[in-house]
């Protein structure tokens, strides 16, 4: 059971955001087969992806609807790797004096020294450069169940399916759950053996959650992921807004409704890959909600009622121009949309750097492991995972062969991690501000959502 005897495991990743693509293509490089599972319809990169949209008479508009940038802490092995995403053409630098802070209509640059990485061309570029790693990505595809086949440990085989009684997606030696929120969980709570006990009880504990914004007190109280909601403004605009000092994004502090705004149109210039088509004066922005504002304005992510879209629309357009100083109802798109992301970012993490367990043959990784999230959070998460399951099936050659008894015996321990981040989640080696204290919600939370 060990490649330099011939036989290849087989590693299943359900999830093809960063931690998923990272971890494929790390398993991949070390000699493993490594399937990753995404439901991306268009492409992979989950929470760092961009969105392509069309109005209708076709003019195509492109915006990052989620990750806006990332930096690395000094020394790290994301660091290293973000080193090379940017040799290859798939990052650009932010120039300094182009993002900071925004308050009251007052732009303040970052002037810290420190290297912001933006997507070339958006996210989708990056995201195919990874997921050619794998050795196979398989998209778009819900993964639905998880059923052993076998013994336990290293006669344990895992059958993956798209549903209880779906189509069947192959038998694997891992499974590996590069996803979080309501969808992991119910996945791992397939995971049963014949007399329906759970097959994968320590993975599926890790994977408790329940979501929206609350106090940090509430979160010290919590043993398990409580997750935020953001909604993402998209608009394009033919005439060029009048906002300040080159801005093109910036965190926006002291509003409960906004919470960052950029020009995507603009960002992009700094990449080598021009993807504003008509190269004039039309330009893409996004803007960001608070978690708190995504909390109280809250619907069916999938389904979003006209009213609920109008009305944070009108909300957060208003705000944006209040902050931006730019006159009231200056803002006229010509192309507008909202997304809401439900799952958006980890507000407690587990205290991890990934969930693994030699048992079982299963693990988990992402940003909510040792968080606060970032792409930087969820890049080493799967690292560390992948550390561990190169130790497990290839005992004498891994590159750190203690790895796997290490994370199998780090335990998980809840804590909140909203304090270190902005709303948008963290910024290693930066002095962001933090999305500060959240109100408690108006009405008792029903841990509805989805992930
Ligand atoms: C609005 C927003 C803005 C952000 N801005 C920044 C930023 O500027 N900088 C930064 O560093 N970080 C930012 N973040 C955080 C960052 O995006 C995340 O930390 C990181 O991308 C998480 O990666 P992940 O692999 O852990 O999870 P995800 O990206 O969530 O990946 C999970 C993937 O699994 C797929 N999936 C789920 N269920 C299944 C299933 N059953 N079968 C198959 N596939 C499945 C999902 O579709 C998804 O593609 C932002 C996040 C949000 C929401």
């Amino acid at each position: 059971h060990n490649s330099s005897m011939g036989y290849v495991p087989r590693i299943a990743v359900v999830g093809g955001g960063v931690s998923g693509l990272v971890l494929g293509k790390e398993l991949a490089s070390r000699g493993l087969h490594a399937t990753v599972f995404d439901t991306g319809e268009h492409a992979c990169g989950g929470r760092a992806s961009s969105r392509e949209a069309a109005d209708e008479q076709g003019r195509r508009f492109s915006f990052d609807h989620s990750t806006q940038y990332m930096t690395c802490t000094k020394g790290s092995r994301f660091e290293s790797m973000a080193k090379e995403w940017a040799k290859e053409g798939l990052l650009a630098e932010w120039p300094a004096d182009r993002v900071g802070t925004l308050k009251d209509g007052s732009f303040t640059p970052f002037d810290d020294g420190v290297v912001r990485y933006i997507g070339a061309g958006g996210l989708r570029p990056l995201a195919d450069f990874l997921a050619e790693g794998s050795t196979e990505v398989v998209r778009p595809q819900w993964v639905g169940a998880m059923t052993p086949v076998g013994g336990e440990g290293s006669k344990r085989r895992w059958e993956l399916a798209s549903g209880p009684r779906g189509k069947p997606l192959g038998t694997f030696d891992f499974v590996a759950i590069s996803h979080n929120g309501k969808c992991a969980l119910r996945l791992a709570e397939t995971a049963k053996l014949q007399d329906g006990s759970p097959a994968a009880a320590k993975t599926r504990a890790s994977l408790q959650c329940a979501f929206g914004a609350r106090p940090t007190e509430e979160l010290k109280k919590q043993r398990k992921l409580i997750l935020s909601s953001v909604w993402a403004l998209m608009f394009a605009v033919d005439n060029p807004l009048n906002v300040k000092d080159n801005m093109e994004g910036a965190h926006i502090v002291g509003s409960e409704v906004v919470s960052w705004a950029s020009n995507i149109t603009a960002k992009r210039r700094h990449g080598k890959v021009r993807t504003d088509t008509d190269g004039g004066g039309t330009q893409c922005w996004v803007v960001h909600s608070t978690p708190q504002f995504a909390r109280d304005n809250k619907c069916p992510q999938e389904a979003i009622p006209k009213s609920v879209a109008d009305s944070v629309i009108a909300a957060m357009t208003q705000e944006f121009e209040r902050c931006a100083g730019l006159e009231p109802g200056s803002v006229k798109p010509v192309f507008t949309k909202v997304q809401l992301w439900g799952a958006a970012n980890p507000l407690t993490a587990a205290g991890v750097p990934a969930v693994f367990d030699s048992e079982t043959r299963t693990g988990a990784c992402g940003d909510w492991c040792q968080g606060p999230p970032s792409v930087e959070a969820a890049a080493e998460s799967a690292l560390a995972l992948a550390d561990a399951i190169d130790a497990t099936f290839s005992p004498t050659t891994a590159r750190d062969p203690a790895a796997a008894g290490r994370l199998d015996a780090a335990k998980v321990r809840w804590a909140p991690c909203s304090g270190d981040a902005a709303a948008l989640g963290a910024f290693p080696g930066t002095n962001v501000p933090s999305m500060g204290e959240i109100a408690a919600a108006p009405r008792r939370e029903g841990g509805r959502g989805s992930g």
